[in-house]
């Protein structure tokens, strides 16, 4: 049961064969390379997580970090490289924060290069970095965190935003026969204009799944985290790779219209056609999502949701619907 569970694809969550245990194979439905790794392997749900923490953490485990003390609330998940940890500041200025503790010493680099990417992003002297740097993770900086059962280890520890109900993956995993399109809309929408201001400072993401986007269902926020294979680049290298990112949006949406049962990932039963004619393209057509480029996808967005459902309106989100019978 769990190695079915667990041979997903990363991007759009289509099954892998059995091979990706052992070796990198490439997905049959959106073509991205998995890498074998604990990330296909052992990747576990942030709602799962939290649940099972919120039974064994009594009191909660305290860790130093420069030479503030933390409480541990939560884990959060299980990364590539590290685990993530919900912790809380201890003292007069009581402030809650993601820990992202390396897993192995090889994983130090990665979390250093993470804080030194979003330190970047967060640095960005470019109009509307005040808007978008609030719209990406907001570190606080890279250090060894001591107390923990196992010793020293390396922390990314990031200011921990409030309200995010879990990831894409965990909608898709709630919702087995996918969410409301209209949803959807705004989840796209949310990622492109992230994506544009990032892509027009010369930056990419290069790791965009349905885990690496947290969703806030009340104010239809969504956060785009792992940030550490971004990287800034001019020229054709930029444009390809700024491509591949609305590439991946587009299979990210498109997991979550698909919903988290078996087969061939699509694009919901219910999916008006303008939407859907905009998602093949953009999640099959690298070519057209250079030329379109984030803020063309968004208009061209806006244009497919207006057809298909007249003036835009706020419709209530709940990310964990319960279960129903019939259509
Ligand atoms: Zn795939």
């Amino acid at each position: 049961m769990l190695s079915l569970l667990a041979l997903s694809c990363p991007q759009c969550s289509a099954p892998l064969p059995r091979a990706a245990r052992w070796r990198t194979v490439n997905c049959s439905y959106c073509g991205t390379t998995v890498t074998r790794g604990t990330e296909t392997i052992e990747r576990e749900s942030f709602r799962a997580a939290l649940r099972r923490a919120n039974a064994d953490v009594p009191g909660g485990r305290i860790l130093t970090w420069r030479g503030a003390r933390y409480r541990v609330l939560a884990p959060l998940a299980t990364g590539e490289h590290s685990e993530v940890l919900f912790a809380e500041r201890l003292g007069a200025l009581p402030e809650r924060v993601t820990l992202k503790l390396a897993r192995d010493s090889a994983a130090n680099s990665v979390l250093v290069r993470e804080g030194a990417v979003l330190q970047s992003l967060q640095d960005l002297p470019v109009q509307g970095a005040a808007y978008f740097t609030r719209r990406l993770p907001q570190p606080l900086g890279v250090g060894i965190a001591e107390g923990l059962g196992d010793g020293a280890r390396q922390a990314l520890v990031l200011r921990h935003p409030a309200g995010f109900w879990g990831s894409l993956q965990d909608v898709q995993q709630a919702n087995a026969q996918g969410i409301d399109p209209r949803h959807a809309v705004w989840i796209w929408r949310r990622m492109l204009e992230v994506l544009a201001f990032v892509h027009g400072a010369g930056w990419t993401h290069r790791d965009l799944s349905p885990a690496h986007a947290l969703v806030h269902p009340r104010d239809h926020g969504v956060l785009v985290i792992g940030w550490s294979r971004a990287q800034h680049a001019t020229g054709t290298v930029h444009n390809a790779a700024a491509a591949r990112d609305l590439m991946q949006a587009a299979w990210t949406v498109r997991a979550v219209l698909h919903g988290g049962a078996a087969g061939e990932p699509g694009f919901g039963a219910h999916t008006p056609a303008p939407l859907v004619a905009l998602l093949r393209q953009c999640s099959e057509d690298s070519a057209a999502c250079q030329r379109l480029g984030a803020q063309g996808i968004e208009q061209a967005l806006s244009a497919a949701s207006r057809e298909a459902f007249g003036a835009p309106q706020f419709v209530h989100f709940d990310p964990a619907p319960p279960h129903r019978t019939g259509a």
